[in-house]
């Protein structure tokens, strides 16, 4: 029987193509994040129609954070009916919206994830301090998803006391990535995730080509070389993670 895999971060609604059953075939659920409105609901209709299993999230992303005050009611009306809060966050590496607008749309997204107590996906690029003050700060006790986490040892030391759950993506199959595969084996394991974040971050060897839900199983088998574990074990260690993430929701 094949080894399959959750993958915790999937843009199914970004892609501009359907997909067959075999971009399903090893995957045991799949969670799809909206990144703003419009995409949210796709991301509602598509995880409803679906045949794997699969959760959706509404959210708006850092980069369009300066939409926030046109968006804001509607996004209030989809995170009651979301089973997660997502994805926001800060990215203070393409700073498309403010550091202001991006912290103002952060902090609406902690306060409902708390208030509806549903885990919430982060994204957190180039701005680990900050990102970790406002975690501190808030105290959110739902459940925290760093989403294509890419901090080093430091940063996953750091953040592993707020106990957090650590997405890793395809990025750590690059060879670029040292950082990154070095501070996995600092995660702990009841406290790892997989993602593809499809349609970006491809994993090697199929870099290049738009990312597929089935091609987790490159980064899997990354992560179980890296944390020398047998991929059969990843496999249950990280669906009982993610089992546990969404049940921690009331
Ligand atoms: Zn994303």
């Amino acid at each position: 029987m094949e080894i399959k895999w959750v993958d915790t971060h999937c843009h199914l609604q970004l892609l501009n193509k359907n997909l067959d059953e075999n971009h399903y075939k090893n995957i045991e659920f799949l969670i799809i994040p909206g990144v703003d409105v419009e995409s949210s609901s796709k991301a509602k209709e598509i995880s409803s129609s679906l045949e794997v299993e699969s959760y959706w999230s509404a959210g708006l992303h850092p980069h369009d954070a300066k939409l926030l005050d046109t968006q804001k009611h509607d996004l209030e009306r989809l995170f009651v009916e979301a089973d997660l809060i997502g994805e926001t966050g800060l990215d203070f590496y393409r700073n498309l919206s403010t550091k202001e607008e991006q912290r103002e749309n952060f902090l609406f997204h902690l306060e409902f994830s708390k208030q509806l107590n549903k885990p919430i996906i982060i994204h957190c690029r180039d701005s680990f301090q900050d990102t970790y003050d406002l975690l501190v700060e808030f105290n959110n006790p739902s459940s925290v998803i760093l989403h294509s986490w890419t901090g080093g040892r430091k940063w996953t030391k750091r953040f592993r006391e707020l106990d957090v759950y650590f997405s890793i993506s395809g990025i750590v199959t690059y060879e670029t990535a040292r950082d990154l595969q070095l501070s996995v084996q600092e995660i702990p394991i009841n406290r790892l995730l997989l993602e593809t974040d499809t349609p970006y971050l491809t994993p090697m060897p199929l870099k290049g080509e738009d990312n597929r839900p089935n091609f987790i199983e490159h980064t899997a088998s990354k992560i179980s070389s890296l944390l020398d574990i047998d991929e059969k074990k990843l496999s249950e260690i990280t669906i009982r993670n993610s089992r546990e993430l969404l049940k921690r929701q009331s």
